[in-house]
């Protein structure tokens, strides 16, 4: 069974996450979509909140599962049995990070590939931080994430 591992913030999932989502687990038998538990990022939305809204997004998803961890995203896609570590791309800049991050995880594992997929054109300009930053500023953010993650942001940045 090829199993692949999709790791991210997700603060909040948007439309962007969601069309890999879609790739992904065409391509692979299982995904598992992981929130990771970066200490050195203060996230907007809880690791419970962030969870709980992927869920919602792959509900009906029959292959795919939401998780978390925390650590070596190689040893945590060992101990789940994953052969694949999927990212996206958006532009030219994303790739030297995650190119480094690849062959930083290949040194660690060479059994663990990285699979780097493009995004829809419509979401290459799409960022969790951009979304949070149009909210926070009352501008309009349907059509970047679901009718249920704009009111969580909404009353979110209420708070
Ligand atoms: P991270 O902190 O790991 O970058 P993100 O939630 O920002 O977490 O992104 C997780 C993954 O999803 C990354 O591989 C990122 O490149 C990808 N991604 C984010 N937004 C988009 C998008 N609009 N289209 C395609 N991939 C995206």
């Amino acid at each position: 069974m090829r199993k692949a591992i999709y790791p991210g913030s997700f603060d909040p999932v948007t439309y962007g996450h969601i069309d890999i989502i879609e790739r992904a687990r065409r391509t692979f038998d299982h995904l598992i979509v992981s929130v990771a538990v970066n200490p050195h990022k203060t996230p907007l939305f809880t690791l419970a909140e962030r969870m709980e809204m992927l869920q919602e997004v792959c509900c009906g998803m029959d292959n795919v599962t939401v998780d978390s961890f925390t650590g070596l995203l190689v040893r945590y896609a060992e101990q789940k049995d994953a052969q694949v570590i999927i990212r996206g791309l958006r532009a030219v800049s994303d790739f030297e990070y995650e190119f480094q991050m690849a062959l930083m995880n290949r040194t660690i594992d060479p059994a663990i590939e990285t699979v780097f997929m493009m995004t829809n054109s419509d979401y290459s300009f799409l960022s969790s931080s951009i979304v949070q930053e149009v909210a926070r500023l009352g501008g309009p953010i349907q059509g970047l994430v679901t009718p249920t993650i704009e009111r969580r942001l909404r009353e979110k940045l209420n708070q």
